[in-house]
């Protein structure tokens, strides 16, 4: 069966007991991820395929959603599917739950339609119990092994599933190891298993009150529920909001045969990679541990080989692995992510997906594999993720400081950049420390699901054990963060909170600094300097496709050139939005800008806006030159005044001093500005309309800039702007100054050159009257930050005091200052628009607010029609590529 027709699954939905909530594997293909998950549909793929895959099947993701609508209850007729496809497996394996001859043990595992690695429950060796593991003993000959099995079982599902925790299961272990005088759990002998399982079934009675359920159908249906429950756990539920995973009915769950890797030395488990996750280079990639049972690799506890190894250690089985990693990737045309188990010899593959991978590897494979015809050059474009661009654009540690920097230890360059943090050895310290914008280095023995938020605050991550897959490698890899893991040189001692070196014997303590190159695996103490990455190669390459396919223009929010120069670079075409007030902070410029702001009288004003016009020129000299060619949107003075006055007695004290005006005046001019909302208060056009001859002197010192600029052949294209409007005769009033004053300069320098006066649309009135202004004005850029703050009545600058809470309550789904809420504020910007052409067809529009580099919101920018999106220098490349992704899902 191919797929499964919509309307009836929706009826089915109903009545539960008609729907189909199970399917073999054969029964599968790889297009039915809503309704398998990710693992179960691949899974049905590869058995068609003719991939080795042990006998299993899927539970729906739709069946976990009527879980949840039956309020925690498995729904009705589960059961009866379940049974008959346990039948049709043990006739398939020819094993049998509880056969005292040939018993089956299965694996449950969990799997959404986008994978959530580790968040979910996993449950291995089901079908276990005290008659079992006498028949295992028989058939495999190994009494060890058997009991190993057993206990792993009771410790796995006593965990899971019964909620016993972890560590009371170690403190057993621990118990008999310090009886047998043995550190390591694999020098235990059969008996002490024995004695362990029967130590662990009487914790789980003393905990639980209930004994371990010996009925392997009992624990199916008890596992099967854990799954489902495992859905909702805390740490799926912050994986989902860090990673936008949205609109998943649940996980499916995978009951599938189990095949051994711990069955001796000839067999293993391993997770590898058809391309290398971290550079992309086109080379099998992968680790694997001999005598070992899936979860160990992942986990971190055992170092594992790498897969080059495993061609020495049996050469069919490596051939074997190569011929499915050739396969697999041909016929998914992506990078495939597969674990697999050798059971005495025999290979198994359980598992292939898409690979999560570096932006590194993410542009290298997609250029080479359009270079191999794989794919083509559109969908190279696709398989990489905006944001993820963030990576390349990292920085690296400084060269020249590397050199000379204390390496202290090396572990496996597990996600690439560079990072520089102090010690910490908690994640919830972690936490802690980023309330007060700490930049941390998040030191861990080896990380779990659970350090997850303190992984996310950190700047960069340093494990002891684990390999280039373990939980930390994985999920600082899809965070982007800079990780080095593995790393055994150090011994971390998390209750005392030191970090030693093993061969110098150098200890550090918290709050020390340390430096990381995850590129690398280098580990160096102190601060070393970073810098800019390079851009070139695969980078270049894919960005160029990318602009082959966006209709949106790019422009950057820069002030000043060197702001302005990096945009360049990074493929902006055209300055958005220069908000003219930050070029007044500095030096000189903030002395004339206070004399101006305490300046009674017009005149005195004036003179001080004299001294101001020389600097606001050179800054305007600088940027037009620059950007050559291209257009540059200056906008008029925006924020409140009382901003730029000092408020410490010391700077007041120094500029009475330098002004000659008593301290008292400054104060009592400082008061007078004060305003219960400076937000909704003297800004934007009401500085321009109160003080017009501020509005003069900027006008005036672009002008000047423009033509200076023009008579030496450079092509200057002006765009003035207003912002803050929301009336028509606000912007009226300003732009009869700026075309007098600009009119006058031109004919003062005798230059021709087109400018263009406009506004920004940040004002909710000003989008709904957007028909009216857009008669005035010759282009409109919407500012969003100023634009949301008003349509939700939210401060820009307070919302971090409810917003954890209205996020951590779903009240909103994002915060709304860094993704456009399209459904309310979008409403007016694309009222706006449509208000805005329906006067000026060919009006020139675009966004400044911070929206413009993020990609959900530049798809929007896109969909509407918008001409360009402005956003900071850095996310100019996450931008280009986002609207190219837009372009091209939206031609889809
Ligand atoms: C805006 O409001 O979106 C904007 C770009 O202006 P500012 O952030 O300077 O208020
Ligand atoms: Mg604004």
């Amino acid at each position: 069966m191919a797929s499964v027709n919509k309307s009836t699954v929706k009826d089915n939905v109903k009545s539960s007991k008609a729907l189909k909530m199970v399917y073999f594997f054969n029964e599968g293909n790889k297009d039915m991820k809503e309704l398998l998950g990710g693992k179960g549909a691949n899974l049905a793929e590869m058995t068609n395929l003719g991939v080795p895959v042990p006998a299993g099947f899927t539970i729906t993701t739709e069946t976990c959603h009527l879980y949840y609508e039956n309020g925690k209850k498995l729904p009705t007729g589960l059961k009866e599917q379940v049974d008959s496809k346990i039948a049709q497996l043990e006739k398939t394996m020819g094993a049998k739950f509880n056969d005292p001859v040939n018993p089956l043990l299965v694996s449950v595992r969990s799997g959404a339609a986008s994978s959530m690695p580790g968040m979910m429950d996993t449950i291995l060796n089901l079908g276990i119990n005290d008659k079992v593991v006498e028949a295992l003993i028989r058939k495999t000959k190994n009494e060890r092994f058997a009991w190993d099995t057993y206990r792993r079982f009771i410790q796995m599902f006593g965990n899971v599933v019964m909620e016993v925790e972890h560590h009371a299961f170690e403190e057993e272990i621990h118990k008999i190891k310090s009886r047998r005088g043995v550190q390591l759990d694999t020098e235990l002998t059969a008996n002490d298993l024995k004695e362990l399982v029967k130590s662990y079934k009487a914790l789980v009675l003393k905990i639980t009150k209930k004994s371990f359920p010996e009925n392997p159908i009992t624990q199916l249906n008890m596992a099967i529920e854990a799954v489902f429950g495992s859905w909702n756990n805390a740490r799926a539920i912050t994986y989902r909001k860090l990673n936008d995973i949205h609109g998943l009915k649940g996980t499916a769950v995978n009951v599938q045969s189990m095949v051994f890797g711990n069955m001796g030395d000839t067999s293993g488990t391993g997770v590898c990679f058809s391309r290398n996750p971290s550079t992309g280079e086109n080379k099998f990639y992968g680790e694997y541990l001999m005598n070992a049972q899936g979860e160990d690799v992942v986990a971190g506890i055992r170092t594992p080989q790498s897969i080059d190894q495993l061609a020495k250690q049996n050469a069919v089985v490596y051939k074997q692995l190569v011929a499915v990693r050739d396969k697999l990737e041909k016929h998914y045309k992506d990078m495939q992510d597969m674990e697999f188990t050798i059971q005495e010899g025999k290979l198994y593959i359980l598992q292939t997906r898409n690979g999560k991978r570096t932006a590194h590897a993410a542009l290298r494979v997609a250029v080479e594999m359009v270079g191999e015809k794989l794919i083509d050059k559109k969908t190279a474009v696709l398989r990489v993720e905006p944001n993820q661009l963030d990576q390349v654009l990292h920085k690296q540690i400084d060269p020249v400081a590397k050199k000379k920097g204390e390496l202290i230890a090396r572990g496996l360059p597990a996600s690439p950049g560079a990072a520089v943090g102090k010690i910490v050895f908690t994640a919830q310290r972690a936490e802690e420390l980023s309330k007060n914008n700490e930049k941390m280095i998040l030191v861990r023995t080896e990380t779990s699901p659970e350090d997850l938020i303190g992984m996310n605050v950190s700047k960069g991550i340093l494990t002891a054990r684990g390999g280039m897959t373990s939980h930390a490698a994985v999920v600082a890899r899809g965070m982007g963060k800079c990780c080095v893991s593995g790393c055994q040189d150090i011994e971390v001692d998390e209750k005392n909170k030191t970090l030693v070196i093993k061969k110098t014997g150098l200890k550090l303590k918290e709050l020390e600094y340390l430096t990381l190159d995850g590129s690398t695996g280098e580990v160096f103490k102190g601060q070393l300097n970073l810098v800019e990455p390079s851009l070139s190669g695969n980078f270049e390459t894919l960005m160029k496709w990318a602009d082959e396919f966006r209709t949106l223009k790019i422009r950057t929010n820069a002030d000043i050139p060197r702001d302005a120069k990096v945009a360049k670079t990074f493929g902006a075409e055209g300055i958005g939005l220069c908000r003219t007030e930050h070029m007044f902070f500095e030096g000189d410029r903030i002395k004339a800008m206070r004399e101006m702001i305490l300046a009674e009288t017009l005149e005195a004003r004036k003179k001080a806006l004299a001294k101001l016009l020389p600097f606001q020129k050179s800054d305007f000299l600088g940027l037009f030159r620059e950007m050559n060619g291209m257009p540059v949107t200056i906008r008029l003075l925006d924020p409140p005044l009382h901003e730029f006055l000092p408020q410490e007695e010391k700077e007041i004290a120094e500029l009475s001093k330098e002004l000659k005006i008593t301290t008292q005046k400054i104060k009592s001019i400082s008061a007078s500005l004060h305003e219960v909302n400076p937000m909704l208060g003297h800004r934007g056009c009401r500085l321009g309309i109160t003080y017009p001859e501020i509005t003069e002197m900027q006008v005036q010192a672009i002008m000047e800039a423009a033509c200076e600029l023009t008579k030496q052949k450079i092509n200057v294209m002006p765009e003035i702007m207003v912002p803050l409007v929301g009336n028509v005769k606000e912007l009226q009033h300003q732009k009869e100054i700026i075309k007098r004053v600009a009119d006058a300069t031109l004919a003062k320098y005798k230059v021709q050159l087109k400018y263009m006066v406009g506004t920004m649309i940040e004002v909710p009135r000003a989008a709904l009257i957007a028909d009216a202004i857009a008669q005035e004005a010759e282009f409109f850029s919407f500012g969003t930050n100023d634009l949301t703050q008003m349509t939700l009545g939210f401060s820009r600058d307070d919302i971090s005091k409810f917003l954890p809470e209205y996020l951590h309550k779903n009240i909103l789904e994002k915060d709304p200052f860094a993704v456009l809420d399209q459904t309310g504020v979008g409403q007016l910007v694309q009222m706006a628009v449509t208000k805005g052409r329906s006067v000026k067809k060919d009006l020139k529009m675009g966004i400044c607010g911070e929206h413009g580099g993020e990609p959900s919101s530049i798809a929007f920018c896109h969909k509407i029609g918008l001409n360009y999106v402005s956003c900071s220098p850095y996310r100019v490349p996450i931008a280009r590529l986002a609207a190219a992704h837009a372009a091209l899902k939206s031609a889809k």
